[in-house]
This record gives C-alpha cells, structure tokens and sequence, in this order.
C-alpha cells in the first residue's frame, strides 16, 4: 500500500528544494497545486552551477523513492513517463560526468538532510506553499 499522494508530492517536492539550498541555489518559491497533483520549484538565479541543478532535479524523484520505499517495476516505468519526465530528462541534460555518481552524490544528501526534507514536506502539505526563506528556517531547525 502507498502512501497519500499528496504525501509523496509532497516529499518530493522538498527533496528538490533542501537539495538545491544545500548545493547552494537560491529558491525563490515551492508549491503545492492540490488539484491535479502536482508541485513547482523554482530558483531565483539561473546562472547556477550545471552540476548543481543535475543534483537539485535527481533529488526530487530520489527523496521520493526512499519516502516510498519502493515501486513495483511497473509503477516504476510509469513514474518515468510521466511526472519524473521532466527531472530525468533536465539531470540528462545538465549532468556532464556519471549519473551514477550523481545519484548516490544525491543519496547522500537526501540521506543527511532527512529530517529537514520531512520538516519541509510536512510544512509544505499544511501551507500549500513556502517561501524560500521559510524552508531555509525549518532546514536550519533542530531535527
Ligand atoms: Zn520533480
């Protein structure tokens, strides 16, 4: 059984933006659009860090999955079609050196700030939105 969309939604929306803070990207804005189920992230400054923003894209579907635990094969296939299309295809794009290397990079810093990413995601659902600054605030807060 999964858990709550909005749950998932949720956690991996804060895995892009604690990754991208910490990586050291400015984020302006994250959001939570309840209706079909889908969330933005955005950054202030596009003259970042090519490597950074592979990190911040894989961070999304990889805090994602260890929130889940695991998808089925099938479940799995899906997710690549559909709303980690876009992530997927900008960390091919932007990673110049081993996507391997870049995920377990990701795995890493998805690992060390967890409870960062679940204070941001917990917030996230309740608000509906954060500002960059906010996250910043609950990122520095105790776990
Ligand atoms: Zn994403």
């Amino acid at each position: 059984m999964l858990p709550d969309l909005d749950q998932i939604i949720a956690h991996h929306e804060a895995g892009h933006c604690v990754v991208a803070i910490t990586t050291g990207l400015k984020l302006r804005s994250v959001r939570m659009a309840f209706d079909d189920g889908k969330a933005d992230w955005l950054v202030r400054d596009n003259a970042h860090d090519r490597h950074m923003h592979a990190l911040t894209l894989l961070a999304g579907p990889r805090a994602e999955l260890r929130f889940v635990g695991s998808y089925s094969d099938a479940r799995l296939a899906e997710k690549w079609q559909t709303h980690w299309r876009h992530d997927l295809y900008g960390v091919l794009k932007h990673c110049d050196g081993s996507i391997a290397e870049a995920i377990t990079e990701v795995d890493h810093l998805v690992r060390r700030h967890w409870g960062a990413i679940k204070r941001v995601a917990a917030a996230l659902l309740e608000a509906g939105q954060l500002t960059g600054r906010e996250v910043e605030a609950l990122m520095a807060q105790q776990a």
